[in-house]
């Protein structure tokens, strides 16, 4: 029998049955066969969401099968690619082909369906969200049916099925906007908290991308800028291999992990090991190709929550949440992240309608982040906050009508795409109901 177990190692569960479908056809027969047994099914991802929400409980559909770019409109500028690519082969394909997408979050492992499903994002740009990105996509809804939706066809089965939770079908294709290869540079500059603050506005608005990391214990930021760089003068100038390797991989994973173990081992050094980590960070500048200036690999394991709060008291929410861990006696090894959105139109999109701060807070995967994310949850939520639908949350349906306005319209769409409830599982009921 075969267990699926999620990247952080918090969740897992034994499907009943595993296939791995190689086509839409073989999708719709196997939602056939769910729906008649009286089964679920659920297609999974590469199971990098800190939620149970890919947990199969009856019939699980793996990814692998279904990969690869399938059509390219250089008129429209958009690429068609099939829903479990992982990411970092769709970068790798379009780079060959002198394209790529406009914005992107940290890493690239997860696969297409999976990542745009939860609404993963980055920050800043025109569109922050890959779902935002989309241009078109096809699913095989709760009959086995197959169905074709885009702004011009289907346009509310496109509002929705872009962050569509895995509730609404089973995605097969995905169109993304893509634009020519350009270069990217960043600008990492370590900082002061009071400093990072003040000028956060003028680094969102003055700048492409913009992201900040604070060290939690200390006074430390780390400010990180993205801007395109025009195509006509510009040459690339990447991290060297080694030096690359001794700052990004090492740092960051290595020594990290390291540091990780000593600070579970002896939490009372935890302020002085992020001191010292935030003084190793320094100032320094490199160019790429868009998306190996965005992600890096994350081999330190660790859990995650993280909620979109409207833009305008993001920075109170920030100040409000380190008031609460400097009161209290936690050991937080992980920097908090900030990053900003546009707002989007997705019907249950973390940003949908408002312009977003995202705040993000980890911890290591041992530790023990329940008072931590408990705290911060509460701070969030009263700011109106909407969690990451792949990040550790406690909210549910009762509650999460009310940060959504569409709430009401995506179930709507459910009840129309799965009457039966093919695609439930308990994270579904717990967010979305019966
Ligand atoms: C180290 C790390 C870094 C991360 N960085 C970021 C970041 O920078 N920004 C951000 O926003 N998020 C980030 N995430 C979260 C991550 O991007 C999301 O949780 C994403 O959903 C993971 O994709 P996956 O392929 O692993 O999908 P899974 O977690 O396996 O599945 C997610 C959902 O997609 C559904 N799904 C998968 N395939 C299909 C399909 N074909 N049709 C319909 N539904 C489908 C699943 O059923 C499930 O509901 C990060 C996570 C980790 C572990």
């Amino acid at each position: 029998m075969s267990t699926w177990k999620n990247w952080s190692g918090l969740e897992s569960a034994t499907p009943e049955r595993v296939l791995t479908p190689a086509d839409a056809d073989e999708v719709a027969d196997a939602v056939r066969e769910a729906a008649e047994a009286g089964r679920t099914v659920k297609m999974v991802g590469t199971g990098h969401s800190f939620t149970s929400i890919s947990a199969p409980e009856g019939i699980m559909l793996r990814p692998d099968a279904l990969t690869g770019i399938t059509s390219i409109d250089r008129d429209a500028m958009t690429v068609t690619a099939l829903s479990g690519t992982p990411l970092h082969v769709l970068n790798a394909e379009l780079e060959r082909l002198g394209l790529s997408l406009h914005n992107m979050g940290d890493i690239a492992e997860q696969t297409l369906a999976g990542a745009t499903s939860t609404g993963t994002h980055g920050t800043g740009g025109v569109k922050a969200s890959l779902s935002a990105q989309l241009a078109g996509l096809r699913l095989v809804t709760g009959d086995g049916s197959i169905v074709d939706a885009s702004r011009e066809e289907n346009p509310d089965i496109f509002a929705a099925a872009r962050i569509g939770l895995g509730a609404l079908g089973v995605i097969t294709h995905l169109t993304f906007e893509v634009e020519p290869l350009g270069l990217l540079e960043a600008h990492e500059q370590p900082m002061g908290w009071d400093e990072a603050l003040a000028r956060h506005d003028e680094f969102v608005t003055g700048n492409h991308h913009c992201d900040m990391y604070w060290f939690p214990h200390t006074d430390r930021m780390q400010v990180k800028t993205n801007n395109r760089l025009d195509p006509e003068t510009a040459t690339a100038e990447p991290l060297g291999r080694v030096r690359g390797w001794v700052d990004d991989d090492f740092l960051s994973n290595t020594l990290f992990g390291v540091v990780n173990r000593v600070g579970n081992a002896a939490p009372g050094l935890v302020p002085r090991i992020n001191e010292v980590s935030g003084r190793l960070l320094s100032e320094r500048r490199y160019s790429d190709v868009p998306h190996k200036v965005f992600t890096s690999p994350r081999r330190v394991v660790f859990k995650e929550m993280e909620y979109a709060v409207p833009r305008e008291v993001g920075l109170d929410v920030l100040r409000e949440a380190r008031a609460l861990i400097d009161r209290n006696d936690w050991r937080i090894g992980f920097p908090v992240e900030v990053r900003t959105t546009p707002a989007d139109d997705i019907t249950l999109g973390t940003s949908s309608g408002r312009e977003s701060i995202y705040l993000a807070f980890h911890v290591h995967h041992r530790a023990d982040h329940r008072a931590y994310f408990a705290g911060v949850e509460a701070i969030l939520k009263a700011a109106g906050g909407r969690p990451h639908w792949g990040k550790v949350h406690t909210r549910t349906a009762a509650d999460l009508g009310s940060v959504y306005p569409r709430f009401e319209e995506f179930l709507a769409v459910r009840d129309r795409l799965d009457p039966d409830r093919v695609f439930a599982n308990s994270y579904l009921r717990r967010v979305l109901g019966d």
